[in-house]
């Protein structure tokens, strides 16, 4: 993808988030776009970074990493949102400044022992499986109250909120039903952790659904990067 169309096209979903957001009675500022660059190449990132966004996602860590140490220039907040291998833990809490993809205690664990403690606290958000989920990743939602008691009491990390990935749907109100549903499980949360405000929400092909329910964090890829390109294995 040239610079140019990545311009146009981050021009395009900002837009598409401030109409959805003014149309469902949210704040203009209410929510935060993140760019999904896996399988992008580092021009990629830095074209998108030129067009104002700070916030990146990856789902491969070794990808990510080179990317994060090239573009180390630039001051951008790194988001983790693929599977977590148990083994990867130190590399993801040093490297990132986010991690969407939490779904075990033992992954909550290691990634606040390997948080170098001179730092910020690694902020993390739970990933829960709602029915209708694509994959078998995520917690199941009565297992999120006890899954976040235990990572607001780790000193390495900061609890954020969480993140879904449903299940695709061409239907508005099937989308909706389903981002209700991660929404309410959401406020529960904040109720009980003062420091939770992130409900990682929404994709390309259904954005507006998931503003619409209270999604505070989308994460576009192919609305701004295109298809994703071919990823060598590792
Ligand atoms: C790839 C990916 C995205 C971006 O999806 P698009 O449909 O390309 O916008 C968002 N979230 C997660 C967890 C992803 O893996």
């Amino acid at each position: 993808m040239s610079e140019e169309i990545i311009i146009a096209n981050i021009t395009k979903v900002l837009a598409q988030v401030s109409t959805a957001a003014q149309k469902h009675g949210r704040p203009a500022d209410a929510v935060r776009v993140m760019a999904v660059s896996k399988t992008q190449p580092v021009e990629a990132v830095r074209a998108a970074a030129r067009a104002g966004m700070r916030d990146f996602g990856e789902n491969y860590l070794q990808e990510a990493v080179a990317k994060i140490e090239a573009c180390a220039d630039l001051s951008l907040r790194w988001h983790f949102i693929g599977p977590i291998q148990s083994n990867k833990t130190r590399p993801l809490a040093t490297h990132f400044d986010w991690v969407h993809s939490v779904e075990r205690e033992k992954i909550l664990r290691r990634l606040s022992d390997h948080r170098d403690p001179d730092r910020e606290p690694l902020n993390v958000c739970l990933q829960v499986n709602i029915s209708g989920e694509a994959s078998k990743s995520g917690a199941r939602p009565e297992d999120i109250p006890a899954l976040a008691a235990h990572a607001s009491a780790l000193p390495g990390l900061r609890l954020r909120g969480l993140m879904a990935i449903p299940a695709p749907s061409n239907d508005f109100d099937e989308q909706r039903a389903v981002a209700d549903e991660v929404a309410r499980l959401y406020r529960q949360l904040q109720r009980e952790h003062a420091t939770v405000d992130t409900l990682s929400l929404g994709m390309s092909a259904d954005l507006e659904a998931a503003i619409a329910a209270g999604s505070t964090m989308v994460r576009i890829g192919t609305a701004i990067f295109g298809p994703r390109l071919a990823r060598s294995p590792g």
